[in-house]
């Protein structure tokens, strides 16, 4: 059956329901989206004219928000608690009903059952029938009630499940033998997974696929508004937690110098929080009012606190500019307690890397908050700036469609497209190596465009650019230095010799092992080594000794998920 564009939200309201707060703020931000949802549907749907889109059964069962898992969100909402991950599923649930597709929503390990058709009663380890959907959107939470409920089908139907994993899980934690043999077991990692199947909030590794979220947009009397009213020296610090402002007194005095500074911090009637007097407190704000005073201020300023959340994005679009800090050491599961046991090691090299690395000036600056003369420098530079209010694409609701909708028609987990190339035996070569052996630059990465035509692969191979790495330098750093992004889809077609011949490896030898930086080489030994584990390949894999083969391709500007022949 066809999908069609849907643009009046009243049905998904209702099925979402109420009762509980996480479920009040997800319907109140259904609604207050519901014009900007409506007009992004109608673009598309123009410039998707003539593709046939499929509709799918698609369950979403949000784990968190289960009693089952403790539902330790719902009673935080109106407490300052961490609201972006309802914020993402609103905006998930929208998407999927406004694409037309048919829908199902699980809020209870109850209704989890009912919808699997899991039998009452059964043991814990139940064979349930044919599947009756072709998608199933969960978290970690849900994942864990899914193989809990379905025992021996798990395995059989995990191929259409797609995990919400706000901070992202790279290939080397999912692969569970890989993970226990390394040292890469976490409490959440190894579902063996392709890694495609889990969704992050921002596009922190292409390993996994981009999810999002979408940010407010503003009409042209809103925009005009915004240049009319704002207040040049207004500053909202981001934090609603007082926790997140301890130790700030000496930033806030140095700020203050040059502005009058808000806050939205959560507290009781009887116990004001500890901010600083000369700090305006307006309380946790709801969404609509935020917004409000987001559009009169100036400078939204993070104190390093909370990692990569919502909030940024809603300030650079209302017009602020986002002044945050740098993290030098980068923070990462390997030296940080909030990302210890994380499934990633992925480095976080400020607050918010998404706005310092695809935003950037004038709307974001990033700088070196124990250096108390850089932090004022860049206040009295804020002050002199002229911005505009800014979303990139990817992040409106138009943006959001668009990508969910390609991965919604053309990722498919459960047949390989490709078959896996048949891996060569460990052999090396007798006698002289082929000459003249060429030396690979260290600094400059070799690009070699390959010309396979293959079958069904999506993204095209069309798209596919091979790099070489530097050692000591994982894919997603030397695609993105090529100006590119890594595509782990295109691991299966360069694990062979062609790929190691077109950027002139020289091989001497060629061995197939388990190691998540493979396919690589070791150029001075003249050592090749191809990937036998297809779930191992991984765009962040990195190592000393290693120069790493990459698959990248090409991305639209300010849609990066996707490549220019992807739609
Ligand atoms: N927010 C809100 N009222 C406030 C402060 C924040 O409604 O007073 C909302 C904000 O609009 C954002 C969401 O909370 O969409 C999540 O904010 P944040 O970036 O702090 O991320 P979190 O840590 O909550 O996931």
């Amino acid at each position: 059956r066809q999908a069609f564009f849907r643009s009046d939200l009243s049905l998904l309201l209702e099925r979402v329901g109420s009762g509980k707060e996480s479920l009040s703020f997800m319907r109140r931000r259904m609604r207050r989206l519901s014009a900007q949802w409506a007009v992004a549907a109608r673009r598309l749907e123009e410039r998707l004219r003539g593709q046939y889109r499929e509709q799918k059964r698609i369950l979403v069962h949000v784990g968190f928000l289960t009693e089952e898992s403790g539902d330790v969100f719902s009673p935080k909402v109106l407490k300052g608690g961490p609201l972006g991950e309802m914020v993402q599923w609103a905006d998930i649930l929208t998407t999927l009903h406004v694409l037309g597709h048919n829908l199902k929503i699980s809020l209870s390990v109850k209704e989890l059952q009912g919808s699997l058709g899991v039998p009452p009663g059964r043991g814990s380890c139940p064979l349930i029938g044919p599947l009756s959907f072709d998608l199933i959107y969960t978290d970690y939470h849900g994942l864990q009630q899914m193989k809990q409920h379905m025992g021996l089908s798990f395995r059989q139907h995990r191929c259409h499940i797609r995990v919400i994993d706000t901070f992202g899980t790279e290939p080397a934690y999912n692969n569970e033998e890989y993970a226990t043999l390394h040292g890469y077991r976490t409490n959440w990692g190894y579902w063996n997974l392709n890694s495609k199947q889990y969704m992050t909030m921002f596009p922190h590794t292409p390993d996994n696929s981009f999810m999002g979220f979408v940010t407010e947009e503003l009409n042209q009397t809103e925009r005009f508004h915004i240049q009319r009213d704002k207040v040049n020296n207004m500053a909202v610090v981001y934090g609603k937690e007082a926790s997140m402002w301890k130790g700030k007194e000496k930033l806030l005095t140095i700020l203050h110098r040059y502005m009058d500074i808000h806050g939205t911090v959560y507290y009781e009637a009887q116990r004001p929080p500890e901010v600083p007097a000369f700090v305006r407190n307006h309380g946790l704000l709801p969404q609509q009012e935020l917004q409000q005073l987001l559009r009169k201020a100036k400078l939204f300023l993070g104190f390093g606190f909370p990692y990569e959340g919502p909030a940024p994005l809603e300030a650079i679009a209302n017009g602020c500019i986002f002044l945050q800090p740098k993290f030098d050491p980068p923070r990462s599961s390997l030296n940080h307690e909030f990302f210890r046991g994380k499934p990633t090691s992925r480095e976080v090299s400020s607050q918010h890397p998404y706005t310092e690395q695809y935003i950037g000036k004038p709307h974001v600056r990033t700088v070196d908050f124990n250096n108390s003369q850089e932090f004022e420098t860049a206040v009295v530079d804020i002050l002199k700036d002229k911005v505009e209010p800014f979303i990139p694409y990817e992040y409106t609701c138009e943006g959001m469609l668009e990508r969910v909708n390609a991965y919604i028609q053309h990722q498919d987990f459960c047949h390989r497209g490709v078959p896996f190339p048949k891996v060569n035996e460990s052999r090396t070569w007798p006698g002289n190596p082929p000459s003249p052996f060429l030396q690979l630059p260290n600094s400059t990465a070799l690009i070699w465009a390959p010309n396979i035509s293959a079958p069904a692969c999506w993204p095209p191979l069309s798209a596919l650019r091979l790099v070489l790495s530097p050692e000591a330098s994982s894919c997603v750093k030397t695609c993105q230095d090529a100006g590119l992004i890594c595509e782990p889809a295109f691991f299966p077609f360069i694990n062979n010799m062609e790929a190691f011949n077109g950027l002139n490896a020289q091989c001497e030898s060629l061995e197939a092992e388990k190691n998540h930086v493979f396919p690589a080489v070791q150029v001075d030994r003249r050592e090749c080594f191809q990937q036998k584990e297809p779930l191992l390949f991984s765009c962040a894999g990195v190592s000393a000794k290693h120069q790493r083969v990459c698959p990248c391709r090409d991305y639209l500007h300010g849609q990066v998920a996707l490549c220019r022949d992807c739609l």
